[in-house]
């Protein structure tokens, strides 16, 4: 069964797509945390970082260029933003379909609350 993220990717459910190229996907997050908050998605279904490859290297590379690159779409490069992947229970992962978050448009507060 695919994952929520793929049957975005692949148009079966709606979402506001921001970006895309032959490795990942970016859409605007349904809940927004942030004025700005996109997830950007291996268009592959790699469920958490700990699943990573060599094979992977390129494509997650590429999430932080298209990270970098719709900062700038956004007009939030200067002002500054937050890149987050979270990963399994303690991480708080919801989704278990590898996704980066990218926030911004506001201060964003302490990285983790203590
Ligand atoms: P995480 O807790 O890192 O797994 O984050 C999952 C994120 O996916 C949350 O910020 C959700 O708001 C977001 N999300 C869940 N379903 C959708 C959807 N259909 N479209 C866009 N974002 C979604």
């Amino acid at each position: 069964m695919s994952t929520i993220f793929t049957k975005i990717i692949n148009g079966e459910i709606p979402a506001t797509i921001v970006y895309r190229d032959e490795l990942v996907t970016a859409f605007k997050d349904i809940n927004p945390a942030a004025p700005v908050h996109i997830l950007i998605v291996p268009n592959k279904e790699i469920a958490t970082v700990n699943d990573l490859t060599e094979e992977d290297e390129r494509m997650a590379g590429r999430m932080l260029l298209a990270a970098g690159k719709l900062a700038a779409q956004e007009g939030i490069a200067e002002s500054g933003y937050r890149l987050i992947i979270n990963c399994n229970h303690d991480g708080g992962q919801e989704v278990y379909h590898l996704h980066m978050h990218l926030l911004g448009g506001r201060r964003l507060g302490r990285m983790v609350a203590r």
